[in-house]
């Protein structure tokens, strides 16, 4: 059986450094993180373990005198970063420069007087944050259908800024702009779609098409991660969202030749090695070799 591992596996970029700032701040002084630092159960855990305690708010830590607090890449409301300040917090803020830069765009465009909108999950904590930067005044808009239903509620006359979450599918995210376009005059169209995201969504979509089964390993809160297996789920036989070793549903594996692993922005490299292991063991145990490769790279057009 061939297995193959994504070329994007692990945490992306932001998450990394805000992974690395929370055990380096925690070692010798108490941290609060500011929400979970990533989606994934496993890591917060080990946090937990290390003198890391999480906060959901900037209310929660009032009482205490100067307490150090770790922003994570999703970021926090420009109102949340005040509180923060105000109660002379120690801020480590390893808000993601990628939605730093959203938050930015939105806070200038809504001194601008600009309406704006915001492309995304309104529940995610990337997109509450955004929102905070422009006073909680925007449109949030959750898919095309969403766009139909409250496109009537927006002046056409207006001047509109559009920005996405970072983790939004491209395509779609065109879509509901293209869509918007037709009914109001002047819409600021950012791309502001994570590189790291839609390379991986990109990834996912090419071994989908090349092998029977892709496992995503990932939190099955993180919306990347469910965002991986959805596109899984749409163009391969077989597709498996676990998020640790112990959920591998092996039923399957004796109609597969070929599977291919990937991991979501907030899973360590760590845990994906530990369930290429298992399933190793596993074929091993049932008398089947399994060769672990990379998949091969895209052609380079000429
Ligand atoms: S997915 Fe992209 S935007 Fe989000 S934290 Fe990672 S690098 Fe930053």
């Amino acid at each position: 059986m061939i297995g193959y591992i994504s070329k994007y596996c692990g945490f992306c970029f932001g998450v990394s450094l805000a992974v690395k700032a929370a055990y380096d701040e925690s070692k010798y002084d108490k941290l609060y993180m500011y929400g979970e630092i990533v989606h994934n159960p496993a890591v917060i855990k080990k946090l937990i373990k290390n003198n890391v305690s999480i906060i959901n708010g900037a209310e929660e830590i009032l009482k205490i005198s100067s307490p150090k607090v770790l922003i994570r890449a999703h970021g926090i409301p420009k109102f949340a970063v005040k509180l923060l300040k105000e109660n002379n917090s120690i801020i480590i803020d390893k808000t993601c420069p990628k939605v730093k830069k959203i938050h930015n765009v939105v806070s200038k465009a809504y001194e601008e007087n600009k309406k704006i909108i915001i492309v995304g999950n309104p529940m995610h904590p990337e997109v509450v944050g955004i929102n905070g930067w422009c006073n909680f005044s925007a449109t949030v808009v959750k898919n095309i259908q969403h766009a139909n239903e409250i496109i009537g509620e927006l002046n056409p006359q207006d001047i509109f800024c559009m920005v996405s979450q970072t983790t939004f599918n491209y395509e779609k995210y065109l879509g509901i702009y293209k869509f918007c376009i037709k009914h109001l005059k002047d819409i600021e169209f950012n791309n502001t779609i994570c590189g790291d995201t839609s390379n991986r969504q990109k990834e996912i979509m090419r071994l989908s098409k090349k092998v029977d089964m892709i496992i995503v390993i990932g939190g099955k809160n993180s919306s990347n991660s469910a965002k991986l297996f959805e596109i899984a789920k749409e163009n391969c036989k077989y597709a498996q969202h676990i998020e640790t070793e112990n959920d591998l549903c092996f039923s399957k594996f004796g109609l597969i030749s070929a599977f291919a692993v990937c991991s979501g922005a907030s899973t360590p490299i760590e845990s994906v090695q530990i369930v290429i292991d298992y399933i190793k063991k596993h074929n091993k145990e049932n008398g089947v070799q399994t060769v672990i490769s990379r998949f091969p790279a895209q052609p380079k057009m000429r």
